[in-house]
């Protein structure tokens, strides 16, 4: 049989629709379609973000994550430019607040350098006062290649050129089973079905499970964590200027709770790292029992636990008190005034975890027959999300020849 598409895509996210734009680059290109499962594309991950466009600071020299941080930002800003997509390139400082901080601080330094960040440099709390005149510091760093955009807007803009290459973006898909065969691989949803040469899974919360239906055995498995936000009105929002960082737990795959300025002018503190009881539990009361069981009964979520459960229950409290979470927010900018921080929206990140507990550190994609799965993509993946789609695209291409 012929297929009726070359590249069938699942997942409406950003790295899913960059993945089709880099395939599609040249005309004539493969037939692509691309299935979501909700009605509108960037539902979850890419679009319930900080919205933070990262210079690659954190992230571990020489890992994909470094990598393709540094060249997601230069398609990312020219993709911006030419699509009239609306994005700042304010900078930002991480603030170390006590001298306990400070190795931490010198160890990101180092890694900015070795990352190839331009312009990063250790300051004191008068260059600081300059920068961000309300923020508090021991010594901080000043990272001017950090920006911001709406990376909802982002999707749409390249959703939009998706379309007009002739490509199909199906919503809402929901891909329920994948059957491999020789010739080609059939995506069946709850109504109708579609066949492909390939399918690329780009499902974040639910990547490794639609791994599994390809029959794949990933070695990880989606642990989900929500971001909860606060937003910042009244005259407390004209105290911060762009983005202002603690300095991260090394022991955790997380930034800490900061201070942004959003590419539309409005201030967000947050995000907290909650365990969730569901896959895209953007609220505590949102319980799925079947997808809780299965995160309790892996070995892999036991042994995190186990690890950090200290600082998992100091993350409940604070997601529950307001009170907390004004604190934390004002370890940074004392002067903000509880009185004009409300509760904002959430996210939800999708971390692959290892059978052993540990978090996967880097961006994780496997090749299986007629298959390619993205099976972690946290942050910075939105950020980097242009490189992502190319090198997602050349491996795609390793496993059919698309020209
Ligand atoms: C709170 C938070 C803050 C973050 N901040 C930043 C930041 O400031 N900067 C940055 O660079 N990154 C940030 N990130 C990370 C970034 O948002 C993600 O890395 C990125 O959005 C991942 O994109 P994705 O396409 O892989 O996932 P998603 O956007 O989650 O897309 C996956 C898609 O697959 C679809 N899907 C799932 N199952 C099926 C199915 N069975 N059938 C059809 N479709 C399916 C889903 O509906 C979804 O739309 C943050 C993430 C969170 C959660």
């Amino acid at each position: 049989m012929v297929p009726e598409y070359d590249v069938a895509i699942i997942g409406g996210g950003i790295v899913g629709l960059t993945t089709a734009m880099a395939l599609t680059e040249r005309a004539p290109g493969p037939k692509v379609a691309v299935l979501e499962k909700e009605p509108q594309v960037a539902a979850h991950q890419s679009g319930r973000n900080s919205g933070v466009i990262h210079s690659g600071l954190y992230y571990r020299p020489g890992s994909l994550r470094a990598r393709l941080c540094r060249e997601g930002i230069v398609r990312l800003v020219r993709f911006c430019d030419e699509r009239g997509v609306a994005y700042t390139r304010d900078g930002k400082v991480v603030v170390a607040t006590s001298e306990a901080q400070l190795p931490a601080l010198a160890e990101l330094e180092r890694r900015g350098r070795a990352n190839g960040l331009r312009g990063v440099k250790r300051i004191g709390s008068d260059q600081l006062r300059e920068i961000e005149p309300h923020a508090v510091c021991v010594e901080a760093l000043h990272v001017p290649e950090t920006g911001a955009v709406d990376f909802g807007d982002v999707c749409r803009a390249v959703a939009e050129v998706l379309r007009e290459r002739g490509a199909t973006i199906s919503t809402p898909f929901r891909v329920e089973n994948i059957g491999v065969s020789r010739s080609h691989v059939a995506v069946e949803g709850s109504d109708r079905s579609v066949t492909a040469r390939v399918v690329v899974n780009c499902g974040g919360l639910y990547s490794d499970r639609l791994a599994r239906a390809a029959g794949l055995d990933p070695e990880v498995r989606i642990v989900a964590f929500r971001g909860e936000y606060y937003d910042i009105t009244g005259p407390s929002a004209d105290l911060v200027r762009s983005s202002i960082y603690p300095v991260p737990d090394p022991k955790l795959p997380f930034l800490g709770l900061h201070l942004t300025r959003s590419a539309d002018g409005s201030v967000h503190a947050g995000p907290n790292a909650v365990p969730t009881l569901a896959r895209e539990g953007y609220r505590w009361r949102t319980v799925r029992p079947a997808e809780l069981l299965q995160s309790l009964t892996y070995p892999g979520f036991l042994r995190l636990a186990g690890k950090h459960w200290r600082s998992g229950i100091a993350e409940i409290i604070r997601s529950a008190s307001r009170r907390l979470f004004v604190r934390s927010a004002r370890e940074l900018v004392p002067e903000l005034d509880p009185g004009d921080l409300s509760r904002g929206r959430s996210g939800v990140r999708a971390l692959a975890l290892t059978r052993s507990g540990e978090l996967h550190d880097d961006f994780l994609i496997e090749v299986g027959p007629r298959s390619v799965h993205v099976l972690n993509a946290p942050s910075p993946a939105a950020t980097s999300s242009l490189a992502i789609g190319a090198h997602v695209a050349d491996r795609v291409r390793q496993v059919v020849d698309l020209s």
